[in-house]
């Protein structure tokens, strides 16, 4: 067997879920600081197709961990959402998003991650993964490394997850998106600090939202705009994909047909949501990233995988069970896979129910 590189924990995936191990690791763990390693195919600052909207539970995370965001960003303080009946407003007075370019992002992260006592090794590609004996060991096409622990941080198309859970299929939505840019002083976005996200396409059947980000590239105002869709009925089929038309309806005064024939102007990407069925760490291996939680988390007051603190996450748990108490409330958490069923099976219930 050829000599392998040996560490205490080996991340695969230097993004946001690799970094945050690592940060939160090094920080409760300093001992191990120049023992942790991550092997990252890519190298920063590397493109990685995403809105970049930071929610507040974000922020909060980067409060926790010391970290200044040190990139150019845009605060969002109000938002839109327009649905087939009518169009709802958010405001709260304080930052709904703060939208950053993810390549600047987390080249950020990796600085931070470095400077806490991560090894990250650039151009380092994932290709196998074998647990034997009570340790892992990870083939790269550089080097073999073996560690009593791994995390599969490495995104959608995760190598790790397929390695070790096989590749299952059926939680992978997409999206598509588009960054055009745009005069600050004649765009909604710009001139009230908005965002704004549609669900009409939901009636068109995408399974969906679309949403319009503003957004600073190379410090000139965009928009990032962009659709979602979580289960595409097309997977695997040569039937055109809806996306660029409910895209172009939700948004047209954006004339987004003049992007059309720009190359590389539309990028499409695969996301994977939490599935319940999943499993998500198996012996000395465990998956980091896309998870969220579903309507039993919610109800059983159990605080997520990815919540920076479990504390607060309990208590937006409560706070949203009491409204709920008080409140009819359709609850659709968008990457539970259940929901679409449950809503369908709670308003064949209320039909059923004699009216008084
Ligand atoms: C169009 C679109 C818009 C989105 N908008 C938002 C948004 O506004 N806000 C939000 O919060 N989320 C958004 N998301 C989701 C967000 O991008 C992901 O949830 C997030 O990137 C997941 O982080 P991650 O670290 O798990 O994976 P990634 O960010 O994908 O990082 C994985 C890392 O692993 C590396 N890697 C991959 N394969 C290997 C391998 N074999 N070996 C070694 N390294 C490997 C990659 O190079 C990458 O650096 C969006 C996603 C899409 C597609």
């Amino acid at each position: 067997m050829s000599s392998a590189i040996k560490c205490d924990v080996l991340i695969a995936g230097a993004g946001p879920a690799g970094l945050a191990t690592a940060l939160y690791l090094l920080r409760a763990h300093p001992e191990l600081k120049g023992r942790v390693v991550a092997i990252e195919k890519a190298q920063h600052p590397r493109a990685k197709t995403c809105a970049g909207g930071l929610i507040p539970k974000t922020m909060l995370a980067l409060k926790e961990l010391g970290l200044e965001l040190e990139v150019p960003f845009i605060e969002v303080m109000r938002g839109t959402a327009r649905t087939e009946v009518g169009e709802v407003e958010m405001f709260r007075g304080d930052p709904l998003c703060t939208v950053i370019r993810r390549d600047l992002f987390d080249a950020r992260l990796a600085r931070a991650a470095k400077d806490a006592g991560l090894e990250i090794i650039d151009q380092c590609r994932v290709s196998e993964v074998e647990q034997a004996g009570g340790s892992v060991r990870v083939r790269t096409q550089r080097a073999t490394f073996e560690t009593p622990v791994l995390v599969g941080a490495d995104g959608s198309g995760s190598r790790v997850r397929a390695s070790v859970c096989g590749s299952a299929k059926d939680s992978i939505g997409r999206a598509l998106m588009l960054d055009i840019p745009v005069d600050p002083e004649r765009t909604r976005e710009f001139a009230e600090q908005r965002y704004r996200f549609d669900f009409t396409c939901v009636a068109a059947g995408v399974n969906g939202y679309a949403w319009s980000f503003p957004c600073l590239i190379d410090n000139r105002p965009h928009l990032n705009v962009g659709i979602y869709e979580q289960h595409p009925p097309h997977h695997g089929s040569s039937a055109k994909s809806p996306l660029p038309d409910r895209l172009r309806e939700a948004f047209p005064e954006l004339h987004l047909d003049r992007f059309e024939t720009l190359p590389m102007s539309f990028k499409a990407f695969p996301i994977r949501w939490f599935n319940p069925r999943n499993r998500y760490a198996i012996d000395r291996v465990m998956l980091a990233g896309d998870a969220t939680d579903s309507l039993e988390q919610l109800q059983a007051l159990r605080a997520d995988a990815i919540g920076p603190d479990p504390k607060v996450h309990v208590a937006t748990l409560e706070t949203i069970m009491a409204h709920c108490a008080q409140h009819a409330t359709v609850y659709l958490p968008s990457h539970d896979p259940e929901s679409a069923a449950r809503l369908a099976g709670a308003v064949q219930a209320a039909d059923s129910v004699p009216a008084s």
